[in-house]
């Protein structure tokens, strides 16, 4: 099969202006490297972020995004034979990949923590002329990155959740299950009901928690937020201040507060208000937050409840094989696939990152064909 000459691709050629559709030439592939049709790129609230360079990471541009993506294998080297799980793979078959780690620093030879890798390439950060982003035609997947075949009967659709929201929350209840992890019959808020929130949702559904609460200030949000499991959704808006929302939390778990907090709405002022809502010996999970401002709080609410706070990034393959498993197992009980809540060509990117900072889209996707 030819290896094609150029891939289109939408272009941050520089930060906050607008992408530009441009040919870029297939670099020359190493061993091992594959190439990749894109069949569904996610756009990810992170790269709002990043091409209006408001993040604490400033890659240097020309970039191309998308690192939530589904593609099909278009050139499959000799050596690859099977997935990381050992399934076999050939061309044509739909996959998703992790960041590639280098497996030989401290973080992944000591810790076992390649998320942490000290020398990791990444996929959608990288410059345009490696290719190595969603927001194109095709993609190179190095030699030794991490990757899954997506099995037949799970849409892209509803495979592309795993790639970033997915994984990052199945990391971050694998950090709460260290600590104790959901017991049946309690009470878990989780703030902010986007990607993220709803993977938390969903997986907290799943535990018998007694209690399921979504808080956001999207209407849209929060009903969705009830198809995914959550057993009461909370309106901040409709509170007239903060103590007032934090009381009828409370009371809603028994007058104890929750048991577990989930935060991934990002935002400063509910970070700090959440520990308001954490029962005694609670379990506060930070999963949302990406911004290097600060906020004050009383350090005595974490120490008077005898409360534990787990921060936790990103995710390494094990968690996007955990996720993928957990969707396919749950397909049919909640809707995954309407995360994708609008799809764009990948000429209309622009229009993509500016449906999703307007909050029009849940989560917008580009797709090839
Ligand atoms: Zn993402
Ligand atoms: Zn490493």
């Amino acid at each position: 099969m030819d290896i094609p000459k150029t891939s289109k691709a939408m272009v941050l050629t520089e930060f906050k202006k607008p992408l530009e559709l441009l040919d870029i030439p297939v670099p020359e592939l190493g061993p091992g490297d594959m190439l990749i049709k894109v069949d569904l790129a996610s756009v990810c609230g992170t790269d709002v972020h990043l091409a209006r360079d408001e993040l604490s990471m400033h890659p240097p541009t020309p970039i191309i995004m998308g690192h939530e993506t589904v593609g099909e294998i278009f050139y499959l080297p000799d050596s690859v034979k099977t997935d990381i799980t050992g399934a076999p793979v050939k061309v044509g078959d739909r996959i998703m990949w992790s960041h590639l780690f280098d497996g030989t620093c401290y973080s992944c030879k000591v810790l076992h923590e390649p998320v942490m890798c000290e020398r990791s390439r990444g996929y959608g950060f990288s410059p345009a002329k490696e290719l190595r982003g969603g927001y194109a035609e095709y993609e190179v997947v190095l030699a030794g990155t991490d990757f899954i075949r997506i099995p037949d009967d799970v849409t892209s659709e509803e495979a592309v959740g795993a790639c970033c929201a997915g994984r990052t929350v199945v990391n971050a209840f694998e950090g709460l299950g260290r600590c104790g992890g959901i017991r049946p019959g309690d009470t878990v808020v989780v703030t902010g009901v986007g990607p993220v929130g709803l993977f938390a949702i969903v997986l907290a559904a799943q535990t018998g928690a007694s209690k399921i609460i979504a808080v956001d200030v999207s209407p849209t949000r929060l009903e969705f937020s009830k198809r995914w499991g959550a057993t009461d959704v909370i309106n901040a808006a409709d509170y007239k201040d903060s103590a007032e929302k934090v009381k009828y939390i409370r009371d809603l778990c028994g007058g104890r507060g929750a048991d577990i907090v989930i935060e991934c709405s990002g935002s400063l002022a509910v970070f700090a208000e959440n520990l308001d809502m954490l029962a005694y010996y609670g379990k506060y999970v930070i999963v949302g937050q990406t911004s290097e401002d600060a906020v004050p709080i009383v350090p005595n609410k974490i120490q008077r409840k005898s409360a534990v706070v787990i921060g936790s990034h990103s995710g390494d393959i094990r968690h996007y094989i955990k996720c993928l498993k957990f969707v396919q197992a749950n397909r049919k009980k909640y809707p995954f696939g309407e995360i994708i809540s609008k799809k764009y060509k990948l000429e209309e990117a622009n229009q993509a990152l500016e449906d999703m900072r307007a909050g029009i889209a849940l989560k917008a996707a580009l797709v090839n064909k």
